[in-house]
């Protein structure tokens, strides 16, 4: 059916808005040696995509996805003037999937198949009109269980900061601290949940 290399060509970089979870910072932060300040986040009113199942942040009484933020025209903070991600190696997990998705079955299986809406997008899709090739399903497989995994962890994340009185307050007024309170359990969920391993050899193939 399909074969696929990144071109680095950076279509979907200025297509899509990002959303992230506290150990994708903490991996760019870590191993892409990037500094996360405040602004290179930004948030996504929930209310207008409802059908995204994604653990959400509430600020000031609303709730909002987690995102990287994005330059005047739109493209990700991190698509640098040659076209190409800055962070490649440790880039979110939501960025290393395109063009991929997976699908998590009722018996607890794990699908992956092509995006649809990466066809004719994406310059790195070869159709072929042959099964996805059993090493590309298996590293796939390895990240969506990764995926998986990070955001039963976010989604704690996101329920302890909802829960304190934080919330209530603007993101404006309280950057700092969420940006603190997130990167700290990020370590915590790393040392935890990646014990035996770097959290880049998580994601990296
Ligand atoms: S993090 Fe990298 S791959 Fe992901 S959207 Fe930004 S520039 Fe593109």
């Amino acid at each position: 059916m399909v074969l696929f290399r990144c071109l680095m060509k950076g279509h979907c970089c200025k297509k899509y808005w990002i959303p992230v979870t506290h150990l994708d910072l903490l991996r760019i932060e870590i191993y892409a040696k990037v500094n996360i300040k405040p602004d290179m986040l930004s948030l996504y009113d929930a209310s207008l995509y409802e059908d995204l199942q994604y653990p959400q942040i509430v600020f000031n009484s609303n709730k909002y996805f987690l995102a990287l933020s994005s330059k005047e025209d739109g493209s990700c903070i991190f698509l640098s003037k040659d076209g190409k991600c800055s962070i490649h190696p440790y880039k979110p997990i939501v960025c290393r999937f395109y063009p991929f998705v997976y699908i998590e079955n009722d018996n607890g299986d794990i699908d992956i198949d092509l995006n649809d809406n990466a066809i004719g997008e994406c310059p790195g899709i070869i159709l072929d009109g042959k099964p996805i090739p059993d090493n590309i399903r298996k590293e796939y497989l390895r990240l969506a269980k990764a995926r998986i995994l990070e955001l039963k962890l976010w989604k704690r994340v996101a329920e302890e900061w909802n829960s304190s009185a934080y919330s209530s307050k603007s993101f404006e007024f309280v950057a700092d601290t969420f940006l603190e309170f997130i990167m700290s359990r990020a370590r915590e969920d790393m040392n935890k949940a990646y014990a035996t391993r770097s959290l880049d050899s998580i994601v990296m193939f």
